[in-house]
């Protein structure tokens, strides 16, 4: 937990224990990213329900990296529904500006912004502290200590807590090794000598504007070879049998796109073949636009690391072919790896009441975790509905499941 959400919880606890006023919603919904709005537009487009969403609008993305472009395609990048007046075309019509493919990071935001403005007015920017079961629901501690009762809990807080760093790169400081994550601005690390470790979209993007902003940087991956996304040339020349191979969701190769898109069928196929097809279908790799920009970054494939140490005010990274590298900082492009223990915000005996399984949470229908009333939506559900719900183009699904289940099902008792 950090010092900050420690701090709050702390704030939140005494408030709730001098017995300070609280207020009720029918459904809150802990996170205002894409999935959290996408929730809440549909659960309040069901009316009569009193919805209330925690967390600032799409701050995950504001502290994504400057000059990224989003890997999904256009389709790919709308929030909630497959069509209608909140896409990505509703919003560049609105706007009157013109938008380019890929979309750029700030783009999307504005997107995003547009999206809760329009469809989710009211949103509580505060952090809730924490989520804990009560009589008829559960008990929310929001970070300045006031309290709200809710029969019903959506958890839509991403993955910014779930960073994977290799075991080696612990214990090291913030100015020698960092996760991608960590990133809004790389052109602070200019004349700096930078080692990225990771052979997907984010450590090869990192890399590549690394490079742009005169860092001297290189690329250690531990794939033999770098997959580069063609897919949306391939997409092009199928013209308008396109739909029969690829669907909009974008997530997985011809043939696989459209199986994915069906999270019900998805989850039905036997285990075994489900991990396999996943892993297929967001192995890592990179969009195909970042070929030229990496034409002058040595990557060296095949390769994993087997050791650091703080050498030199810097780092030295040894290679498992005994090769080593010196560097003043090392950039860990290793993914995300869910495990909901990790959400701080859940207090210790509601995740011992969770059903799990390699941490994540095991959910049924309008994406219900074993207790009852608390939902999971985004990378946490993508166990239980499959790859695309770790990508913004599957929020469509999440929130029309939940909505549907929602009113079919009594409020918890
Ligand atoms: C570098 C990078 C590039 C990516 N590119 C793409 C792409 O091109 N296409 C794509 O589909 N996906 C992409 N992704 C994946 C992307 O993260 C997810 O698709 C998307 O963020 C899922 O939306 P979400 O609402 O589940 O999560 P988020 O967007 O992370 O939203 C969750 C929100 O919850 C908030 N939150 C967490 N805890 C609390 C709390 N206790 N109280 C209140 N709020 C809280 C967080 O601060 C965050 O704002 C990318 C990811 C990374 C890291």
């Amino acid at each position: 937990m950090s010092v900050t959400d420690a701090v709050n919880l702390a704030t939140a606890e005494r408030a709730s224990g001098h017995g300070e006023s609280s207020e009720t919603c029918d459904v809150a919904v802990v996170g205002a990213g894409p999935y959290g709005l996408a929730a809440a537009a549909r659960l309040r487009s069901l009316g009569g329900l009193s919805v209330c969403v925690f967390g600032e609008p799409m701050s995950f993305w504001m502290g994504m990296p400057r000059g990224m472009l989003l890997r999904s395609n256009w389709k790919a990048c709308y929030i909630g529904l497959p069509a209608g007046e909140l896409t990505l075309d509703a919003f560049e019509a609105a706007s009157g500006a013109k938008f380019d493919s890929p979309v750029p990071l700030d783009t999307f935001i504005d997107y995003g912004l547009w999206f809760q403005r329009t469809a989710v007015p009211v949103v509580d920017t505060r952090r809730v502290a924490r989520v804990e079961q009560a009589p008829g629901g559960f008990r929310l501690l929001i970070t300045d200590g006031g309290i709200v009762k809710s029969s019903r809990v959506v958890v839509a807080a991403g993955i910014e807590a779930f960073p994977a760093r290799p075991e080696m790169f612990t214990g090291f400081s913030p100015e020698l090794v960092t996760h991608s994550s960590e990133h809004r601005d790389l052109s602070v690390l200019a004349g700096a000598r930078v080692l990225v470790v990771g052979g997907g979209q984010s450590a090869l993007e990192s890399a590549a504007l690394l490079h742009e902003a005169r860092v001297d940087v290189e690329v250690v991956a531990r794939t033999h070879q770098i997959t580069w996304l063609h897919g949306g040339t391939v997409q092009r020349r199928l013209g308008r049998f396109k739909p029969l191979l690829y669907a909009q969701t974008d997530v997985g190769p011809a043939g696989l796109s459209r199986l994915v898109a069906v999270p019900a069928v998805f989850r039905r196929l036997p285990r075994p073949l489900q991990a396999k097809l996943a892993y297929r279908a967001i192995r890592p790799a990179g969009a195909k636009w970042l070929v030229d920009r990496l034409a002058n970054v040595p990557i060296s494939t095949g390769r994993s690391v087997v050791q650091a140490d703080a050498a030199n005010a810097g780092v030295r990274v040894t290679l498992d072919d005994g090769s080593q590298r010196q560097v003043d900082h090392v950039i860990l492009g290793t993914g995300y790896r869910v495990d909901i223990a990790s959400y701080d915000f859940l207090a210790p005996q509601l995740i011992g009441e969770i059903r799990r399984a390699n941490g994540y949470p095991l959910l049924g229908r309008g994406l219900e975790s074993s207790v009852r009333g608390l939902h999971f939506i985004g990378a946490p559900a993508a166990w239980s509905f499959g790859p695309i719900m770790r990508f913004v183009s599957g929020s469509w699904y999440a929130s029309e499941q939940l909505a549907k289940h929602v009113a079919e099902t009594a409020p918890a008792a």
